[in-house]
C-alpha cells in the first residue's frame, strides 16, 4: 500500500490545528502526504517503542483506500510499543524476540478467544476489562476478545481448562502485531490486517499542539505505519505532510545556521526531488522514500532550527519545473568558479537543458568561509601508476600525467594517463575527477616536466620542443606541442618521450568541492549575503526553471 496522496481532510485539520503564519492562507499550504521507511529490509525490528511527551495517548487504526485514518482505537497511555506476534521476551522492562532466560514475561502468540465478535472497540474493551489477561483483538475487520499470550499451545489448554468461559485457542497470521504498554506485558491491542492493511498509530488523541514522538531517540511529526515485512520483523514509516517531512530534511542537507535565502533554495530543492523521485525508488516497500542518503537523510526534527522550518513554510507548495516537468534539483558544496553542463559530468545524452554551465562570481566572495575550498593534491608516479592497476588497467609505469580538455566553462573535461610504454589511458567527465580521487573537476595538472624529451626512453635528449617544429608527410609544418612524437634515426623509428615529473611529482591544484552539477550551496550562501531572494538563487543556478 503505498502512501502518496493528497488529502483534503489532513488540510482542514492541518488548518486548523498548526499555527500557520498569518503570511500564508491556508489553501496554500501543501497537503501532499508521504511516507518513509524508518526501519526495513534487514533493519526491520521485533518490537519498536512510541513515546509521547507533549499530548496524551495515540489514535490505532488504519488508512483505507482513500487515505482516510479508520480509527480501531485508542490509548491514553504516552508509551507504547509495537511488537510482532512472534514470542517476545519482556525481561528487566525490556523485550527480546530470543529467549534472555530468566524473563519476567512472555508475550506468546498463543491466545483464547471468545467466540463472541463486537461491533466497536470499546464494545471489546469493556468485556475484555472484566477478565484477567484479556485485551481487545482487531482481526481483518472484526473485533474480539482475546485471552493471555502463550508461549506455546500447550501452555494454551492449560490456561483454557482453567477458564470458565468458552474459548477457542488462536493464534496470528505472520502479519500480527501485539500493541503493548512499554516496558510491561500488558497488551492494548492485537492488529491483524492480513497483510492488506499496516497498523497505524496517531500520536496524541488532542492534536493541539501538534504530536511530536519520540521513536528510537529521534522526534518526529505524523503518523506511524507498522508493516510485518517478508523477514518476519517489523518494517516502521513515518506518514506525514511534506513538510513536516522537509523539516527533517532541511537540516541534514544544509547546515541550520545558513541564512533563510538559501534555506528557501535547499528546501525547494528538497521539496521537488522528494515528489520527482517518490515513485522510482522503494517500489516494493511499503513506503515512498527512505530516510538514508539513497532518497534523501531524514531524520525527524531534532536539528530542524526556527531557520530551516520558516525556509520550508515560507516555501510551502512551490515546486521547481522546466516546462511543466518538475526538475531534478541536483547540488552540491562549492563548485570553484563554474557549474558544468550535466552532459559534460554524467552522460552526453542527458537531456536536462536546465543543468548547464554556469560562471559563478558568487562563491569566491565567501571562499574564506569554506573549508578546503583552494585545494591542492601531489601524486607520484608510483601513486598514479598503482592508482590505474588498482583499477584493473594493465599499465606500465606512469610517466605522465595531463590535461586533455577542459570545458568551454573551464573546467576538466578529460585527462591522460601516459605510462612508459607510450600507452594512453583518458578518463572523461565525472571519471576524469574521481579516477585521481579530487574534490571537483576544477583544476590543472603541474606535471613537473622539466621539458626534457627523450628519445627511445631516456638515452638521448631534446631539451625543449615548444620552439621545434615537424615537417609531415604531405610537406605540412606543425608545431610540437603534445602528444606522440617520434623521429627517425638511421636504423629505425623512435618515439620521443616526455620526461614529465622530473621532480617525481604531479601536482594537482584546483577549487570546489562536489560533482558540479546544479545548485552550488555555497554559491546560494554567498548570493543571499549579497541580498538575492532564494528564487533569484535557483533560476542562477537551474537555466530556464519555474518555480511554482
Ligand atoms: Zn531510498
Amino acid at each position: 500500500m503505498k502512501k502518496f496522496l493528497k488529502t483534503a481532510v489532513f488540510l482542514i485539520l492541518a488548518a486548523m490545528i498548526v499555527n500557520i503564519s498569518s503570511v500564508f492562507a491556508s489553501d496554500d499550504t501543501d497537503n501532499t502526504m508521504v511516507s518513509v521507511g524508518l526501519y526495513y529490509g534487514s533493519s526491520a525490528l521485533p518490537t519498536a517503542n512510541l513515546e509521547n511527551h507533549q499530548n496524551q495517548g495515540y489514535s490505532f487504526g488504519f488508512y483505507d483506500a482513500n487515505d482516510y485514518f479508520v480509527t480501531i482505537g485508542s490509548t491514553t497511555h504516552t508509551q507504547i510499543s509495537v511488537l510482532k506476534t512472534q514470542n517476545i521476551y519482556l525481561k528487566d522492562r525490556l523485550y527480546y524476540d530470543s529467549d534472555p532466560g530468566n524473563e519476567d514475561a512472555i508475550i506468546g502468540c498463543y491466545h483464547l478467544q471468545l467466540s463472541e465478535s463486537y461491533n466497536s472497540f470499546t464494545d471489546a474493551q469493556s468485556v475484555a476489562k472484566q477478565i484477567p489477561d484479556a485485551f481487545p483483538a482487531w482481526i481483518d475487520g472484526d473485533y474480539f476478545v482475546r485471552i493471555g499470550a502463550y508461549e506455546d499451545r500447550t501452555a494454551a489448554e492449560n490456561a483454557q481448562s482453567q477458564l470458565d468461559q468458552e474459548t477457542a485457542i488462536v493464534g496470528t497470521s505472520s502479519k500480527g502485531l501485539i500493541i503493548t504498554k512499554t516496558k510491561t506485558a500488558e497488551i492494548l491491542l492485537q492488529f491483524d490486517g492480513n497483510g492488506n492493511k499496516m497498523l497505524a498509530i496517531s500520536p496524541g488523541l488532542d492534536k493541539n499542539p501538534k504530536p511530536i514522538t519520540w521513536f528510537k531517540g529521534y522526534r518526529y511529526y505524523g503518523t506511524f505505519l507498522y508493516d510485518r515485512g517478508s523477514t518476519g520483523n517489523i518494517t516502521v514509516c513515518n506518514y506525514l505532510p511534506i513538510d513536516d517531512y522537509l523539516k527533517g530534511v532541511l537540516p541534514y542537507e544544509m547546515s541550520p545556521s545558513w541564512p533563510l535565502e538559501a534555506l528557501k533554495a535547499q528546501a525547494i530543492c528538497a521539496r521537488t526531488y522528494t515528489v520527482a523521485s517518490c515513485t522510482s525508488k522503494h517500489k516494493s516497500e511499503p513506503f515512498d522514500l527512505c530516510n538514508s542518503t539513497c532518497c534523501q537523510v531524514y531524520r525527524g526534527l531534532n536539528l530542524a532550527s526556527e531557520q530551516t522550518n520558516r525556509a520550508v513554510d515560507e516555501t510551502s507548495g512551490v515546486y521547481a519545473w522546466y516546462h511543466d516537468k518538475l526538475i531534478e534539483t541536483y547540488y552540491y558544496s562549492c563548485n570553484g568558479g563554474a557549474s558544468e553542463s550535466v552532459n559534460n559530468v554524467w552522460s552526453s545524452t542527458a537531456n536536462m537543458p536546465y543543468l548547464a554551465s554556469v560562471v559563478d562570481p558568487y562563491e569566491a566572495t565567501v571562499a574564506n568561509k569554506i573549508s578546503g575550498y583552494y585545494w591542492t593534491k601531489n601524486f607520484t608516479k608510483s601513486d598514479l601508476t598503482n592508482r590505474l592497476r588498482n583499477r584493473g588497467y594493465d599499465c606500465g609505469t606512469i610517466v605522465d600525467l595531463r590535461v586533455l580538455e577542459y570545458t568551454e566553462a573551464g573546467n576538466v573535461f578529460s585527462i591522460a594517463f601516459e605510462d612508459d610504454k607510450g600507452n594512453t589511458y583518458p578518463f572523461t567527465r565525472e571519471r576524469a575527477r574521481t579516477v585521481l580521487n579530487l574534490d571537483s573537476m576544477r583544476f590543472h595538472i603541474d606535471n613537473g616536466s622539466d621539458n626534457q624529451y627523450y628519445i627511445d626512453n631516456g638515452n638521448d635528449t631534446i631539451s625543449d620542443i615548444s620552439e621545434t617544429y615537424i615537417i609531415g608527410e604531405d610537406g605540412e609544418v606543425v608545431s610540437i606541442t603534445q602528444g606522440d612524437v617520434y623521429t627517425i634515426t638511421a636504423s629505425e623509428t623512435e618515439r620521443l618521450t616526455k620526461n614529465a615529473g622530473t621532480k617525481g611529482i604531479f601536482t594537482v591544484t584546483g577549487s570546489g568541492k562536489g560533482h558540479h552539477v546544479g545548485m552550488s550551496q555555497w554559491g546560494a550562501y554567498a548570493m543571499d549575503q549579497q541580498g538575492f531572494t532564494y528564487d533569484e538563487i535557483l533560476k542562477f543556478y537551474f537555466t530556464g526553471i519555474d518555480l511554482y
